[in-house]
């Protein structure tokens, strides 16, 4: 009742934001925090499901300040306050359309129209699962899609890596740093990886290969326990006693909403298209000017929290700028 009040004043006032942030993992969030320091009042579009990624996790021990690790969940919800406490405005909304092609930018989410002078993308990517029953279920329970977030949780245990790609095997590489045996199952015999990060794999005396096979289901009921495996060839299908499967399948960036309205790339990232240096030159900007991009919605490469935030901050800075720029 309150919020509808709150909405319906809010459109009599025809308000022009400053920036509207929409996404609300490290990225957003960080980006509404320095927006907000700034002054510039930012409404975050946070998702009904809001947090990203990290809501997802358990114990996180890779984000610096946090000697003892902190739960994902707690570490989300410590960016969202701070940024409230600086008067960023969050709302847990999801957006509908968006519409860059005239200034102000309009934005409609819960079937409210918000405009404004300037916005940070921050949808992020989301993993690709298996999308089995039995492995959604035990997600960050022995299954993870971050070896650098969690390969320390598998000392001496065996775990395998599903993928053929340059992820797999650097996923793989990083695991042998603390299991005692990686195996890695693709679902062809050829593979995408290139061929040093291939070579580099193979080399390894801890890594194994299963080709032409899927993973079809995920034994244990707490905890990971084993796998089926399916060989794509002959149709048999096998046990294999393992304590923790990474996925390598890629990622897709949460950015179907934006296709018609920015340049994507040819996996549907948002391009990034720094301007290069100098007086009225802008980084984290996108194709539209004034639509800013930040974190996995365009990073591929790195895809950590805390670079996601070291994103969102460099956004804000150059939407701070721009809009300076622009007189405001
Ligand atoms: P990718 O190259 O698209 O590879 C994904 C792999 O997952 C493919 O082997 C694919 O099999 C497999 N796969 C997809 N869906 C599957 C399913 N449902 N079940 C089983 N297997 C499935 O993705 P990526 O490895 O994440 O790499 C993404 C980009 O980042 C690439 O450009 C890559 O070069 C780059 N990258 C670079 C580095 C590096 O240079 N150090 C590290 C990581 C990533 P198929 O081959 O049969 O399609």
């Amino acid at each position: 009742m309150v919020s509808l009040l709150y909405n319906v004043l809010r459109k009599m006032k025809k308000e022009i934001y400053n920036v509207v942030i929409i996404g609300s993992g490290p990225a957003g969030l960080t980006a509404a925090l320095y927006t907000a320091r700034a002054n510039l009042s930012p409404l975050v579009l946070a998702g009904i499901k809001w947090g990203g990624q990290l809501m997802l996790t358990t114990e996180v021990e890779n984000y610096p300040g946090f000697p003892e690790g902190i739960l994902g969940p707690d570490l989300m919800a410590n960016f969202r306050q701070q940024a409230e406490k600086f008067g960023a405005e969050i709302l847990n909304a999801d957006i509908e359309s968006v519409d860059f092609k005239k200034r102000p930018f309009s934005i409609t989410a819960d079937g409210n129209v918000y405009r404004s002078k300037s916005v940070i993308i921050a949808t992020g990517a989301k993993t690709n699962w298996l999308n089995l029953p039995s492995e959604q279920k035990l997600i960050g329970r022995g299954i993870s899609s971050c070896a650098p977030c969690d390969a320390w949780f598998f000392k001496d245990k065996k775990v395998i890596v599903i993928g053929g790609g340059d992820s797999a095997m650097e996923e793989a590489l990083t695991l042998t740093k603390f299991a005692s045996h990686v195996t890695i199952i693709h679902r062809r015999d050829e593979f995408r990886a290139s061929k040093i990060m291939l070579d580099r794999a193979r080399a390894n005396k801890k890594v194994s290969f299963i080709i032409d096979s899927q993973v079809v289901d995920v034994i244990g009921k707490e905890k990971v326990e084993g796998v089926k495996i399916k060989n794509i060839k002959d149709g048999k299908v096998k046990e294999m006693p393992i304590d923790g499967m990474f996925l390598a399948i890629g990622h897709s960036p949460m950015t179907p909403i934006f296709k018609d309205q920015l340049e994507l790339d040819e996996k549907g990232y948002v391009k990034r298209i720094g301007q290069g240096d100098g007086p009225g030159k802008f980084q984290m900007t996108t194709s539209v000017e004034g639509v800013f991009a930040a974190g996995d919605v365009h990073d591929y490469h790195y895809r950590q929290a805390v670079t996601a935030a070291g994103y969102g901050c460099s956004a804000a800075l150059e939407a701070e700028k721009w809009l300076e720029n622009q007189g405001k």
